[in-house]
Protein backbone atom coordinates (compact mmCIF):
# COMPACT_ATOMS: atom_id res chain seq x y z
CA UNK A 1 0.00 0.00 0.00
CA UNK A 2 0.95 3.18 -0.51
CA UNK A 3 1.41 6.29 2.00
CA UNK A 4 2.11 10.18 1.56
CA UNK A 5 3.60 11.97 4.60
CA UNK A 6 3.03 15.86 3.65
CA UNK A 7 6.05 16.82 5.47
CA UNK A 8 9.17 15.08 7.48
CA UNK A 9 7.93 13.74 10.85
CA UNK A 10 10.36 12.03 13.65
CA UNK A 11 11.83 9.11 12.72
CA UNK A 12 10.15 7.76 15.02
CA UNK A 13 6.82 7.26 13.87
CA UNK A 14 8.27 7.25 9.70
CA UNK A 15 9.93 4.07 10.57
CA UNK A 16 7.35 2.72 11.48
CA UNK A 17 5.11 3.52 8.03
CA UNK A 18 7.99 2.71 5.52
CA UNK A 19 8.69 -0.55 7.32
CA UNK A 20 4.98 -1.61 6.31
CA UNK A 21 4.67 0.39 3.25
CA UNK A 22 5.62 2.09 0.16
CA UNK A 23 6.29 5.84 1.78
CA UNK A 24 6.99 8.76 0.15
CA UNK A 25 7.76 11.92 2.09
CA UNK A 26 8.01 15.53 1.19
CA UNK A 27 11.59 15.71 0.95
CA UNK A 28 11.35 19.73 1.32
CA UNK A 29 10.94 21.70 4.54
CA UNK A 30 7.89 23.77 3.35
CA UNK A 31 4.18 22.86 3.14
CA UNK A 32 2.74 22.15 -0.40
CA UNK A 33 0.60 23.82 -2.61
CA UNK A 34 -2.76 22.22 -3.02
CA UNK A 35 -2.11 21.44 -6.84
CA UNK A 36 0.80 19.44 -5.32
CA UNK A 37 -1.28 17.64 -2.32
CA UNK A 38 -3.62 16.67 -5.39
CA UNK A 39 -1.14 14.75 -7.22
CA UNK A 40 0.66 13.58 -4.44
CA UNK A 41 -2.77 11.61 -2.76
CA UNK A 42 -3.74 10.40 -6.15
CA UNK A 43 -2.75 6.97 -6.29
CA UNK A 44 -2.32 6.55 -2.24
CA UNK A 45 -4.27 4.29 0.38
CA UNK A 46 -3.17 6.76 3.31
CA UNK A 47 -2.01 10.34 3.90
CA UNK A 48 -0.09 11.72 6.80
CA UNK A 49 -0.48 15.33 7.35
CA UNK A 50 0.38 18.50 9.63
CA UNK A 51 -2.04 20.96 10.55
CA UNK A 52 -0.85 23.30 7.91
CA UNK A 53 -1.89 20.91 5.30
CA UNK A 54 -5.61 22.44 4.80
CA UNK A 55 -7.07 19.44 3.18
CA UNK A 56 -10.35 20.36 1.45
CA UNK A 57 -13.17 18.33 -0.12
CA UNK A 58 -11.39 18.60 -3.71
CA UNK A 59 -7.89 17.00 -2.40
CA UNK A 60 -9.82 13.91 -0.53
CA UNK A 61 -11.75 13.37 -3.89
CA UNK A 62 -8.94 13.45 -5.94
CA UNK A 63 -7.60 10.50 -3.40
CA UNK A 64 -9.60 7.53 -4.90
CA UNK A 65 -8.25 5.30 -2.81
CA UNK A 66 -7.41 6.93 0.35
CA UNK A 67 -8.37 5.43 3.55
CA UNK A 68 -7.31 6.95 6.28
CA UNK A 69 -6.02 10.76 6.52
CA UNK A 70 -3.74 10.71 9.84
CA UNK A 71 -3.33 14.60 11.20
CA UNK A 72 0.04 14.69 13.02
CA UNK A 73 -2.23 17.33 15.70
CA UNK A 74 -4.97 16.97 17.92
CA UNK A 75 -7.16 19.63 16.46
CA UNK A 76 -8.60 18.46 13.13
CA UNK A 77 -9.71 22.19 11.69
CA UNK A 78 -8.10 22.10 9.00
CA UNK A 79 -9.59 18.95 7.41
CA UNK A 80 -13.35 18.44 5.96
CA UNK A 81 -14.21 16.05 8.25
CA UNK A 82 -18.04 15.75 6.39
CA UNK A 83 -15.89 14.96 2.84
CA UNK A 84 -13.97 12.34 4.35
CA UNK A 85 -16.67 10.80 6.24
CA UNK A 86 -18.86 11.00 3.22
CA UNK A 87 -16.16 9.06 1.03
CA UNK A 88 -15.58 6.90 3.69
CA UNK A 89 -12.25 8.07 5.01
CA UNK A 90 -11.35 7.39 8.76
CA UNK A 91 -9.81 10.76 9.88
CA UNK A 92 -7.55 10.79 13.08
CA UNK A 93 -5.76 13.08 15.55
CA UNK A 94 -2.89 12.86 18.18
CA UNK A 95 -4.90 13.88 21.45
CA UNK A 96 -2.70 13.12 24.86
CA UNK A 97 0.55 13.48 23.88
CA UNK A 98 0.71 17.01 23.84
CA UNK A 99 -1.59 17.98 26.17
CA UNK A 100 1.97 18.79 28.81
CA UNK A 101 3.82 20.54 26.53
CA UNK A 102 0.82 22.79 25.16
CA UNK A 103 -0.19 23.73 28.70
CA UNK A 104 3.63 24.72 29.37
CA UNK A 105 3.19 26.99 26.51
CA UNK A 106 0.02 28.70 27.95
CA UNK A 107 2.25 29.30 31.46
CA UNK A 108 5.12 30.66 29.79
CA UNK A 109 3.22 33.03 27.80
CA UNK A 110 1.33 33.74 31.05
CA UNK A 111 4.26 34.54 33.27
CA UNK A 112 6.24 36.56 29.80
CA UNK A 113 3.43 38.87 29.31
CA UNK A 114 3.05 39.05 32.82
CA UNK A 115 6.19 40.15 33.79
CA UNK A 116 7.65 41.65 31.17
CA UNK A 117 9.69 39.06 29.94
CA UNK A 118 10.20 39.53 26.62
CA UNK A 119 10.73 43.72 26.78
CA UNK A 120 13.36 42.39 29.54
CA UNK A 121 15.24 40.87 27.50
CA UNK A 122 15.33 42.86 24.63
CA UNK A 123 16.19 45.83 27.25
CA UNK A 124 19.22 43.87 28.18
CA UNK A 125 20.55 43.06 24.98
CA UNK A 126 20.12 46.70 23.96
CA UNK A 127 22.95 47.57 26.79
CA UNK A 128 20.43 49.46 28.35
CA UNK A 129 20.78 47.82 31.67
CA UNK A 130 22.65 50.10 34.04
CA UNK A 131 21.77 47.52 37.44
CA UNK A 132 18.30 47.28 39.55
CA UNK A 133 16.24 50.09 39.34
CA UNK A 134 13.44 49.91 41.61
CA UNK A 135 10.63 51.37 38.98
CA UNK A 136 11.94 49.09 36.08
CA UNK A 137 9.25 47.06 34.36
CA UNK A 138 7.16 46.05 37.15
CA UNK A 139 4.75 43.77 36.36
CA UNK A 140 1.77 41.40 38.19
CA UNK A 141 1.92 38.57 40.68
CA UNK A 142 0.63 35.24 39.81
CA UNK A 143 -0.22 34.24 43.56
CA UNK A 144 -3.73 35.47 44.31
CA UNK A 145 -5.35 36.11 41.06
CA UNK A 146 -7.83 34.42 39.07
CA UNK A 147 -7.82 32.52 35.94
CA UNK A 148 -10.41 31.26 34.06
CA UNK A 149 -10.15 28.58 31.53
CA UNK A 150 -12.07 28.25 28.57
CA UNK A 151 -12.23 24.77 27.24
CA UNK A 152 -11.56 22.29 30.08
CA UNK A 153 -10.61 19.33 28.02
CA UNK A 154 -6.87 18.09 28.35
CA UNK A 155 -5.33 21.07 27.75
CA UNK A 156 -7.03 22.99 29.88
CA UNK A 157 -7.20 20.63 32.90
CA UNK A 158 -3.23 20.71 32.57
CA UNK A 159 -3.45 24.20 32.52
CA UNK A 160 -5.30 24.01 35.99
CA UNK A 161 -3.56 21.64 38.05
CA UNK A 162 -0.85 24.02 37.09
CA UNK A 163 -2.46 26.67 38.81
CA UNK A 164 -2.62 25.04 42.43
CA UNK A 165 0.80 25.59 42.74
CA UNK A 166 0.76 28.94 41.61
CA UNK A 167 -2.20 29.61 44.11
CA UNK A 168 -4.80 30.88 41.97
CA UNK A 169 -8.12 30.58 41.67
CA UNK A 170 -9.76 28.46 39.28
CA UNK A 171 -12.88 29.64 36.80
CA UNK A 172 -14.02 27.24 33.74
CA UNK A 173 -16.34 27.51 31.19
CA UNK A 174 -16.66 24.60 29.13
CA UNK A 175 -19.87 22.87 26.80
CA UNK A 176 -20.34 20.29 29.83
CA UNK A 177 -19.82 20.97 33.31
CA UNK A 178 -16.32 18.89 34.74
CA UNK A 179 -17.68 17.39 38.44
CA UNK A 180 -14.33 15.42 38.44
CA UNK A 181 -12.26 18.65 37.48
CA UNK A 182 -14.41 21.03 40.10
CA UNK A 183 -13.58 18.68 43.15
CA UNK A 184 -10.07 17.83 42.69
CA UNK A 185 -8.92 21.38 42.26
CA UNK A 186 -11.70 22.99 43.24
CA UNK A 187 -12.36 24.93 39.94
CA UNK A 188 -15.59 26.70 39.79
CA UNK A 189 -17.86 26.78 36.75
CA UNK A 190 -19.33 30.00 35.16
CA UNK A 191 -20.93 31.02 32.29
CA UNK A 192 -18.62 32.46 29.49
CA UNK A 193 -19.89 36.16 30.07
CA UNK A 194 -18.67 36.05 34.16
CA UNK A 195 -15.91 34.27 33.87
CA UNK A 196 -14.61 37.40 31.91
CA UNK A 197 -15.74 39.54 34.40
CA UNK A 198 -13.86 37.95 36.63
CA UNK A 199 -10.73 36.65 35.68
CA UNK A 200 -7.09 38.01 35.68
CA UNK A 201 -6.12 35.74 33.31
CA UNK A 202 -8.20 34.07 30.63
CA UNK A 203 -6.98 31.08 28.68
CA UNK A 204 -8.16 29.69 25.52
CA UNK A 205 -8.46 25.53 25.07
CA UNK A 206 -11.40 24.88 22.99
CA UNK A 207 -10.93 23.14 19.45
CA UNK A 208 -11.85 25.69 16.43
CA UNK A 209 -15.36 25.23 14.89
CA UNK A 210 -18.11 26.82 14.22
CA UNK A 211 -19.43 27.61 17.70
CA UNK A 212 -15.99 29.22 18.93
CA UNK A 213 -15.14 31.02 15.46
CA UNK A 214 -14.71 34.29 16.74
CA UNK A 215 -15.40 33.38 20.42
CA UNK A 216 -13.61 36.35 22.32
CA UNK A 217 -14.48 39.33 20.08
CA UNK A 218 -15.06 43.45 20.81
CA UNK A 219 -17.94 42.35 23.36
CA UNK A 220 -15.92 40.09 24.99
CA UNK A 221 -12.63 41.77 25.62
CA UNK A 222 -14.84 44.88 26.56
CA UNK A 223 -16.24 42.83 29.45
CA UNK A 224 -12.32 41.60 30.98
CA UNK A 225 -10.97 43.74 33.51
CA UNK A 226 -8.47 46.35 32.28
CA UNK A 227 -5.81 44.39 34.15
CA UNK A 228 -6.40 41.07 32.61
CA UNK A 229 -4.52 39.37 30.16
CA UNK A 230 -6.02 36.58 27.09
CA UNK A 231 -3.78 33.79 26.62
CA UNK A 232 -4.22 31.87 23.15
CA UNK A 233 -2.81 28.69 22.34
CA UNK A 234 -5.90 27.21 21.01
CA UNK A 235 -6.68 28.54 17.36
CA UNK A 236 -5.83 32.20 15.93
CA UNK A 237 -9.42 32.45 14.73
CA UNK A 238 -11.24 31.56 18.63
CA UNK A 239 -10.08 35.28 18.84
CA UNK A 240 -11.20 38.04 16.42
CA UNK A 241 -7.86 39.43 16.12
CA UNK A 242 -8.99 43.23 14.88
CA UNK A 243 -10.71 43.81 17.82
CA UNK A 244 -7.94 42.04 20.00
CA UNK A 245 -5.12 44.52 18.37
CA UNK A 246 -7.51 47.40 19.16
CA UNK A 247 -8.27 45.82 22.84
CA UNK A 248 -4.66 45.84 23.17
CA UNK A 249 -4.35 49.39 21.36
CA UNK A 250 -6.67 51.45 23.89
CA UNK A 251 -5.23 48.89 26.77
CA UNK A 252 -8.67 47.71 27.23
CA UNK A 253 -7.11 44.51 28.50
CA UNK A 254 -3.41 44.99 30.03
CA UNK A 255 -1.96 42.12 27.30
CA UNK A 256 -2.31 38.73 25.58
CA UNK A 257 0.13 36.04 25.08
CA UNK A 258 -0.22 34.61 21.46
CA UNK A 259 0.95 31.15 20.12
CA UNK A 260 -1.76 30.81 17.47
CA UNK A 261 -2.89 33.11 14.47
CA UNK A 262 -5.85 33.74 12.41
CA UNK A 263 -4.08 33.80 9.12
CA UNK A 264 -2.23 30.73 9.49
CA UNK A 265 -0.81 28.86 8.10
CA UNK A 266 0.30 31.77 6.10
CA UNK A 267 1.97 33.59 9.26
CA UNK A 268 1.08 36.31 12.09
CA UNK A 269 -1.03 39.27 12.06
CA UNK A 270 1.61 42.18 11.62
CA UNK A 271 -0.60 44.53 13.34
CA UNK A 272 0.56 42.76 16.67
CA UNK A 273 4.36 43.99 15.90
CA UNK A 274 3.97 47.43 17.45
CA UNK A 275 2.68 46.63 20.71
CA UNK A 276 4.47 46.15 23.85
CA UNK A 277 1.57 44.51 25.77
CA UNK A 278 1.65 41.48 23.49
CA UNK A 279 4.34 38.49 23.41
CA UNK A 280 4.20 36.09 20.41
CA UNK A 281 5.36 32.51 19.54
CA UNK A 282 5.22 31.46 16.20
CA UNK A 283 2.91 28.28 17.13
CA UNK A 284 5.16 25.96 19.66
CA UNK A 285 2.45 24.77 22.04
CA UNK A 286 3.80 21.24 20.79
CA UNK A 287 6.94 22.08 20.36
CA UNK A 288 8.72 19.36 22.90
CA UNK A 289 10.82 16.65 21.66
CA UNK A 290 8.78 14.43 23.91
CA UNK A 291 5.38 15.70 22.61
CA UNK A 292 6.56 15.64 18.87
CA UNK A 293 7.99 12.55 19.36
CA UNK A 294 4.70 10.82 20.91
CA UNK A 295 2.73 12.81 18.26
CA UNK A 296 4.61 10.78 15.50
CA UNK A 297 4.24 7.45 17.08
CA UNK A 298 0.73 8.38 17.46
CA UNK A 299 0.06 8.93 13.69
CA UNK A 300 1.92 6.18 12.32
CA UNK A 301 -0.09 3.82 14.60
CA UNK A 302 -3.59 5.46 13.61
CA UNK A 303 -2.83 4.90 10.12
CA UNK A 304 -1.11 1.45 10.75
CA UNK A 305 -4.80 0.52 12.62
CA UNK A 306 -6.93 1.61 9.98
CA UNK A 307 -4.93 -0.06 6.59
CA UNK A 308 -4.51 -3.22 8.52
CA UNK A 309 -8.60 -3.05 8.93
CA UNK A 310 -8.47 -2.31 12.47
CA UNK A 311 -10.18 0.94 14.82
CA UNK A 312 -7.12 2.98 15.51
CA UNK A 313 -7.12 4.45 19.10
CA UNK A 314 -7.85 8.12 18.28
CA UNK A 315 -10.59 8.49 15.67
CA UNK A 316 -12.60 11.58 15.01
CA UNK A 317 -15.37 9.99 12.56
CA UNK A 318 -15.49 6.24 13.97
CA UNK A 319 -18.67 5.80 11.78
CA UNK A 320 -17.03 5.39 8.72
CA UNK A 321 -14.65 2.52 10.04
CA UNK A 322 -18.02 1.27 11.78
CA UNK A 323 -20.08 1.53 8.66
CA UNK A 324 -17.66 1.24 5.29
CA UNK A 325 -14.38 -1.18 6.30
CA UNK A 326 -15.67 -3.32 8.92
P1 LIG B 1 -9.99 18.44 24.09
O1 LIG B 1 -9.47 17.54 25.14
O2 LIG B 1 -10.94 17.90 23.09
O3 LIG B 1 -10.66 19.70 24.84
C1 LIG B 1 -11.45 20.65 24.20
C2 LIG B 1 -12.46 21.17 25.22
O4 LIG B 1 -13.18 22.26 24.62
C3 LIG B 1 -13.48 20.11 25.65
O5 LIG B 1 -13.54 20.09 27.06
C4 LIG B 1 -14.79 20.62 25.02
O6 LIG B 1 -15.94 20.37 25.78
C5 LIG B 1 -14.55 22.11 24.98
N1 LIG B 1 -15.41 22.75 23.98
C6 LIG B 1 -15.62 22.40 22.69
N2 LIG B 1 -16.48 23.25 22.12
C7 LIG B 1 -16.82 24.15 23.05
C8 LIG B 1 -17.68 25.28 23.07
N3 LIG B 1 -18.36 25.65 21.98
N4 LIG B 1 -17.80 25.98 24.22
C9 LIG B 1 -17.13 25.61 25.34
N5 LIG B 1 -16.30 24.55 25.39
C10 LIG B 1 -16.14 23.84 24.26
O7 LIG B 1 -8.81 19.09 23.27
P2 LIG B 1 -7.34 19.48 23.79
O8 LIG B 1 -6.41 18.37 23.57
O9 LIG B 1 -7.47 20.09 25.15
O10 LIG B 1 -6.97 20.61 22.71
C11 LIG B 1 -7.73 21.80 22.62
C12 LIG B 1 -7.31 22.59 21.38
O11 LIG B 1 -6.02 23.14 21.59
C13 LIG B 1 -7.14 21.75 20.09
O12 LIG B 1 -8.37 21.53 19.44
C14 LIG B 1 -6.19 22.58 19.27
O13 LIG B 1 -6.89 23.44 18.42
C15 LIG B 1 -5.42 23.39 20.33
N6 LIG B 1 -4.00 22.97 20.40
C16 LIG B 1 -3.03 23.89 20.10
C17 LIG B 1 -1.70 23.54 20.21
C18 LIG B 1 -0.62 24.52 19.91
O14 LIG B 1 0.42 24.12 19.40
N7 LIG B 1 -0.79 25.79 20.23
C19 LIG B 1 -1.34 22.23 20.58
C20 LIG B 1 -2.36 21.33 20.89
C21 LIG B 1 -3.70 21.71 20.79
P3 LIG B 1 -16.54 18.89 26.07
O15 LIG B 1 -15.74 18.35 27.21
O16 LIG B 1 -17.95 19.13 26.43
O17 LIG B 1 -16.35 18.11 24.79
Amino acid sequence: MKVFVTRSIPEKGLRKIKKRYDTEVNPEPRRLEKEEMIDAVRDKEALLCTLTDMIDREIIESGKDLKVISNYAVGYDNIDVEAATEKGIAVTNTPGVLTDATAEMAWALMLAISRHLVEGDTFVRQDRFEGWDPTLLIGTELKGKTLGIVGMGNIGQAVAKRAVGFEMDILYHNRSRKPEIEKTIGAKYLDLETLLEDSDFVSLHVPLTEETRGMIGKEELKIMKESAYLINTARGEVVDEDALVDALRRNEISGAGIDVYADEPYGANSDYYDLDNVVLAPHLGSASHKARNGMAEMAAENLIAVLEDGMPENIVNPEVLKEEIR
